[in-house]
């Protein structure tokens, strides 16, 4: 079968069978070019060790101590790494040794899931002059591709417990693709759920990200649920499933769970950490819940409670200082008041808590839950007409005009007469105003303004 891949790629495959070695490419690429989907990295394997590599390919350098290769390219860096065996894992994330060999089905048989354990190339056994390319599946990706299905190389409770990253390459992988996991590997991810503590926050949050982002966010985080996973990583929002927010006078319909997934679902931002915040915004619920004499349920509070809960978040998650702020912001802020009769302090200082860089986000936020509390329209003309008003006040300078209180009520209130004394005061109260937009109210100025 004649496989179309680029130039460049036949430029390697070529490269490395002029010199005499097995070249192979492998994992996702071969996995997505099966499926028809964009390739976005190219990985090869071959029996050449890598200082062999690095002498064929003089562009290329170490990526790791493992001695993978890689080789800039207009594909971006490509991988090129040492067919290998590997050996025992000590802590469950690195091979204690590594070992190469000549077979590629080995080099296979180390790889996780059967869909990302194909190669496409020309072993040594095959004739280099053949213009075909072959796959190498024996392990049957093939089949599963087809059933859509990730399953694990091997017996899954040993891969797992070689390695539990794989735990959330299988549930993410299976959410990118659309896929399912099969029920033999999903038993085992459940069973061994707890090891995912062995693996460290930032590759942990690297997975969930792309959960995330992915368009089957919801599955993903169910399917994370199901396992028992979401509950070791993020045990806040398992605590909002099972929680109901009816009352007589409200008509919630979903958990709180429900709606936060369903929150999720309906962002419409690609950015991950603003979906992040969509899938926390009531992450503050489970700890403000009162319910009224009445049997109304309340959650007085729980924007600022979600706040500091989002923060702890977003450091376990490691995040960066930026990021911190963002999501935290997002929380905190998302019960913002769309209305365009707000006074033109009260908008600033809505722009100024969320910040101006987050205020689509914070909309992006709203409109998730919105759509994900079972309202029909996305996009209210309230929120058009409320967003149309925070450009206007972002377009009209402040001044010291706009400030609650003038100069009369200087001199009257500081009993002065007019002359310089009375801008300056103005001025002082301007600048405080302008950092704090919330200082501009007349008693707080009234007040402030004799102790200048
Ligand atoms: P994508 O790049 O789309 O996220 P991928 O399958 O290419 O998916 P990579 O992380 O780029 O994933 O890894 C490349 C290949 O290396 C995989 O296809 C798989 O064969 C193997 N691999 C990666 N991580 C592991 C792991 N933790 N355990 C076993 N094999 C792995
Ligand atoms: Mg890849």
């Amino acid at each position: 079968m004649k496989y179309n891949l680029p130039d460049q790629v036949k430029v390697i495959l070529e490269n490395l069978e002029k010199s005499g070695y097995q070249a192979f490419v492998v994992g996702g690429a071969v996995r997505d070019l099966l499926m028809g989907r964009e390739i976005h990295d190219w990985d090869f394997t071959t029996d050449a060790k890598p200082d062999e590599i690095l002498k064929l390919f003089p562009n290329a350098f170490y990526t790791n101590k493992f001695g993978t290769v890689g080789l800039p390219s207009d594909l971006g860096i490509i991988e090129i790494t040492t067919m290998r065996k590997e050996g025992v894992y000590r802590d469950l994330r690195h091979p204690d040794q590594v070992s190469w060999t000549q077979d590629i089905n080995q080099d296979l048989a180390r790889r996780d899931f059967t869909i990302n354990a194909i190669a496409l190339g020309k072993g040594k056994a095959l004739s280099v002059k053949s213009e075909d390319l072959t796959l190498i599946d024996p392990f049957h990706g093939q089949n599963d591709i087809k059933d859509k299905l990730i399953r694990a190389v091997g017996d899954p409770n040993v891969r797992f417990q070689e390695d539990a990253l794989r735990l959330m390459r299988a549930i993410r992988i299976a959410t990118q693709l659309n896929f399912e996991v099969d029920q033999n590997t999903f038993d085992a991810i459940k069973q061994n759920a707890d090891l995912i503590k062995k693996v460290s926050w930032e590759r942990i949050r690297d997975e969930l990200f792309k959960i995330l982002e992915s368009k089957n966010s919801y599955e993903g985080i169910l399917s994370l649920r199901e396992s028992g996973i979401l509950k070791k990583i993020l045990p806040e929002l398992e605590r909002c499933f099972g929680i109901v927010q009816e009352g007589p006078k409200h008509d919630r319909e979903y958990d709180i769970g429900e709606h936060s997934l369903l929150s999720l679902k309906h962002t419409p931002s690609p950015n991950p950490l603003v979906r992040f915040a969509a899938l926390i915004h009531d992450i503050g619920k489970p700890d403000t819940v009162f319910v009224q004499k009445d049997g109304n349920v309340t959650f007085y509070g729980h924007d600022v409670v979600g706040g500091k809960i989002a923060q702890q978040i977003a450091h376990r998650f490691k995040l960066s200082k930026k990021q911190v702020e963002k999501l935290v912001a997002l929380v905190r802020w998302h019960l913002f008041t769309v209305d365009v009769n707000q006074t033109d302090s009260a908008v600033r200082r809505f722009i100024k808590n969320v910040g101006v860089e987050n205020i689509d986000d914070m909309m992006a936020v709203r409109v998730g839950d919105r759509l994900g509390g079972g309202t029909q329209n996305a996009v209210s003309w309230r929120m058009k007409e409320f967003r149309n008003r925070i450009d206007e006040v972002l377009k009209k300078p402040f001044t010291v005009a706009d400030l609650k209180i003038n100069g009369n009520d200087v001199m009257k209130e500081l009993n002065i007469k007019p002359g310089p004394k009375v801008g300056e005061i103005l001025n002082t109260l301007f600048q405080e105003v302008l950092e704090d937009s919330s200082k501009n109210n007349r008693e707080y100025l009234l007040e402030r303004m004799k102790k200048i």
